[in-house]
């Protein structure tokens, strides 16, 4: 009989997943490369590239005594974090309390509390130091008897996760052949594990791997200043401890408008139903793929990270009463573009 003790058992070991229409790439560049592979999270059993964190922190924790039997798990998170945690705790018999932000949708809650957690919505429109602010709530519930905070902004574990499965899977997978690392950066955990794993083999080998953050404008990776943007889990106000300085070698910076469109793309033309971080990613990696190929690289292979699935925002990105309220670009004005080159 094949089968596992526990859906938790299921995390980790996605797939790569080839893009072909969306990169445009010109005519006559072939079937050869530059080859662009998105490593789709979304197939983790909570749905995101979260539950990997969230696996590894808790039985640290476990390890350290830091959380002990019938302890109560708190944590500032958008969502994706908290189902992975809700996931793991609920199977370990742990209680959770999440702290979101009032910009992360509703459907994202109601994921939460289905696994048997507890939802608190804190404003968006307050600076990190107010009471109110997410960071702050979380802090005061987490300072409760029994209680223990992961923080995957400054948990060792958030790196360490990427640095011990994500990037050993995507070095495997491509025979050790991939030439550049594209992530979304939001606590930074990610890149900074997956990149110094892959700059480690790559100089093992005697070459060099870039590592390639995608980051929305307005965020400090891309040198903004915290401005708002409406993509969710990616870019920060702050510089989180997660996130190594020395990891990546460039930031591309990615518009909203230009996030939602391509996560439409994504689903329409790839059939990959993915969250607007993974549209800003691979927005990021298709603009990398198009200088690779200027560049002749028909070597080049391209790793794109796709955080989480698209069910979470289908009455946002895919939504064309949302994207109109914001101004973004509707199906109806993509239908027009169609016709207009017919
Ligand atoms: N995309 C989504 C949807 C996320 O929830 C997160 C996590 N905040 C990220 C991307 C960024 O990953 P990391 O925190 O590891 O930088």
């Amino acid at each position: 009989m094949q089968y596992v003790e526990s859906v938790v058992d299921l995390i980790g070991n996605t797939p790569l997943v080839r893009l072909n229409r969306t990169l445009d790439l010109p005519a006559g560049t072939g079937a050869e490369g530059p080859l662009v592979l998105a490593k789709v999270e979304y197939l983790n059993p909570g749905g995101s590239v979260k539950d990997r964190i969230a696996t590894r922190m808790i039985e640290a924790a476990e390890a350290s005594g830091e959380l002990q039997p019938g302890g109560t798990i708190v944590e500032p998170t958008s969502g994706n974090t908290g189902v992975g945690l809700a996931m793991v705790a609920q199977q370990k018999g742990y209680k959770c309390v999440f702290v979101c932000p009032d910009k992360v949708s509703e459907d994202k809650r109601n994921v939460l509390k289905a696994y048997g957690a507890e939802v608190v919505v804190c404003p968006t429109a307050v600076a990190p130091e107010h009471p109110d602010s997410y960071y702050n709530v979380s802090d005061r519930l987490s300072s409760q008897p029994g209680a223990w905070k992961p923080d995957q902004y400054s948990n060792p574990n958030n790196p360490r996760s990427h640095y011990e499965t994500t990037g050993p899977e995507i070095w495997e997978q491509t025979e050790g052949r991939i030439t550049h690392f594209v992530a979304g950066v939001g606590t930074g955990g990610t890149i900074s594990g997956i990149g110094r794993y892959l700059k480690e083999q790559a100089a093992l080998a005697g070459r060099e791997i870039q590592v390639v953050g995608a980051d929305p404008a307005g965020s400090v990776y891309s040198g903004g200043t915290g401005r708002p943007y409406l993509v969710e889990g990616v870019g920060e106000d702050f510089w989180p401890e997660a996130y190594d300085r020395e990891i990546a070698d460039r930031i591309i910076e990615v518009s909203d408008a230009d996030s939602f469109a391509f996560t439409r793309r994504l689903a329409r033309e790839e059939a990959l139903l993915v969250g607007g971080s993974c549209g800003m990613a691979a927005y990021a990696a298709k603009q990398l793929a198009a200088e690779l190929a200027a560049e002749g690289r028909t070597d080049a292979v391209v790793v794109v990270l796709l955080p989480d699935s698209g069910r979470g925002y289908l009455t946002k990105i895919f939504n064309d009463e949302w994207l109109a309220r914001y101004g973004f670009p509707t199906s109806a004005d993509e239908a027009d573009g169609e016709h207009a080159v017919q």
